[in-house]
């Protein structure tokens, strides 16, 4: 799960932090102006449910943040990603399992 950044660009919000990126389709958002842009109430009872988890793991998690992104900005989520997210917030519940770097 843990990809190795491969190069750092400038945040396109803040204009002042590095961001890593781990693709040149990924966009380059700090972490914090990520979590200004999805620290936004979810109306939906089933998507609350889903997307009220520890504000930690959306500061640590980027594609946590990502599909919450993607809820806001659609209003629903696709099953596959449903399911991705539900796996990762187990597997960050569980705590890191053998994560040497
Ligand atoms: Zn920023």
């Amino acid at each position: 799960m843990a990809r190795a950044a491969k190069f750092k660009q400038r945040c396109v919000m803040c204009k002042q932090n590095m961001v890593l990126m781990y693709s040149r389709r990924q966009f380059p958002i700090c972490v914090e102006c990520h979590m200004k842009k999805i620290d936004k109430p979810v109306k939906d009872a089933k998507y609350k449910k889903l997307l009220d988890i520890p504000r930690e793991f959306y500061l640590e998690n980027l594609f946590l943040r990502n599909i919450k992104e993607s809820y806001l900005r659609f209003d629903k989520l696709s099953e596959k990603q449903i399911e991705a997210f539900e796996r990762t917030v187990k597997e960050m519940k569980e705590g890191p399992k053998d994560d040497e770097e």
